[in-house]
């Protein structure tokens, strides 16, 4: 099962992990003493290094690389980015001690070090640095630039960027976009980021309403744009989330376990290990079946999406790219009133190889494909929120897909 599979993984990442002490907070997963692991000989085998970045001005902070002895992924963390969203950059400073067991974990805890300390969301100069990373051009600030640079120069395959909001997502995203991970296309980032929000949902939220949910990233050209995680995926092609707790009304400990655990989830499989026996996971198909049984027994979860996503191939380098472009242009969710008509536009999707030949919708997360045609109108129901799903295949019949949320809270 994915959530023991998860915990089993997340008693070695707490008791070889979380080196800080005194902060406070508890590790991931809990006091985990007795596990058996010498965390003495993991220490040593692990490779430790910092450096600075923008070294010698008022924004300069510090990059934290940990490179295990087994060769794996490159993860990227970055806090700090708004300096007002405590919870994402204290747990980032936890992560910078994380004792990995494969691959290189790279963090920027304070990406924001002005505003970190000044605990606005914004640095001195007013710019909003998660709007700086324009997909295709360089970043815009010296700032975003030098945080881009290390990115680049790791060669992340997968980024994670841990922020804060005084709403949930679940409810009105107008309100904010607290509890939920915003993630990549394709069927991995899906997939990791729907284990991870149901791994930190089960183990660390009492309330049914602060349940984590999954969402995909705003298109390009659409807004918010500028982020760094769209940045990652869209040109460097990696994993990338955007990981969103509420900030109100939570006590910062807790949020800081959710950040922990979130993140935990997330690298799971880039940085952590299976147990040596297990290089072939038996219980991946159980996994599937069970999680199929729970979709279908909570079809309103709100995870129509990503289930939808899931028939996406991204193992196929030549698929296609799904675009969905709503009219009026908002981002990943459209909040629309009861009868109001939104047309979805999927011209811009695009070929990798060969041309494109079929565009088919899904309207509720069914898997049944049965509307076609570039554009799309949609009518909002009374019925909150309701996912639709955008297939585009080849004429070699590979597919890729988009999601859309339309929500009429
Ligand atoms: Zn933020």
């Amino acid at each position: 099962m994915q959530r023991e599979k998860l915990s089993r993984r997340t008693v070695l990442a707490a008791a070889t992990g979380c080196a800080v002490a005194g902060t406070g907070v508890a590790t991931v997963g809990g006091a985990l003493d007795d596990d058996g692991i010498d965390a003495e000989t993991a220490e040593d085998a692990l490779s430790r290094d910092s450096f600075s970045i923008r070294a010698g001005t008022d924004q300069e902070t510090t990059v934290y690389v940990t490179t295990a002895p087994i060769d794996g992924p490159t993860a990227v963390v970055v806090g700090g980015i708004h300096g007002n969203e405590v919870a994402g950059y204290e747990a980032a400073r936890e992560i910078a001690d994380w004792r990995i067991d494969a691959g290189t974990c790279v963090t920027i805890p304070e990406a924001n070090a002005i505003a970190v300390e000044q605990g606005t969301r914004s640095g001195d100069d007013w710019t909003d640095l998660n709007r700086q990373f324009p997909e295709g051009e360089p970043p815009r600030t010296a700032l975003a630039e030098a945080i881009w640079d290390v990115i680049v120069e790791y060669d992340a395959d997968v980024v994670v960027d841990l922020h804060e909001s005084t709403g949930i997502y679940a409810g009105d995203p107008v309100d904010g976009v607290g509890q939920a991970i915003f993630h990549s296309g394709g069927s991995n980032a899906v997939e990791t980021a729907r284990a991870s929000a149901e791994y930190a949902t089960e183990n660390y939220v009492d309330d049914p309403g602060l349940a984590f949910e999954t969402g995909p990233f705003s298109g390009p050209n659409t807004e918010p744009s500028g982020l760094l995680v769209h940045k990652a995926a869209r040109d460097l092609d990696a994993d990338a989330y955007l990981v969103e707790t509420l900030s109100s009304g939570v006590d910062l400990e807790t949020r800081i376990r959710w950040h922990l655990a979130i993140t935990e989830g997330l690298l799971d499989d880039a940085l952590f290990e299976d147990e040596p026996d297990n290089g072939h996971d038996p219980d991946v198909d159980e996994d599937a079946e069970e999680k199929d049984e729970a979709s279908e027994e909570a079809p309103d979860d709100g995870n129509g999406a990503d289930d939808a996503n899931d028939d996406s191939d991204d193992g196929d380098e030549d698929a296609p790219i799904a675009e969905i472009r709503p009219e009026p242009e908002t981002g990943a969710e459209l909040t629309l009133e009861p009868g109001q008509t939104v047309t979805l536009d999927a011209t811009c999707s695009r070929p990798r190889a060969g041309d494109l030949v079929d565009f088919e919708w899904d309207v509720g997360g069914t898997g049944e494909f049965d509307e076609a045609g570039e554009t799309f109108d949609v009518t909002a129901g009374d019925n909150g929120r309701e996912t639709v799903t955008l297939r585009v295949a080849d004429d070699a019949g590979r597919t890729g897909t988009a999601s859309i949320t339309l929500s009429t809270d």
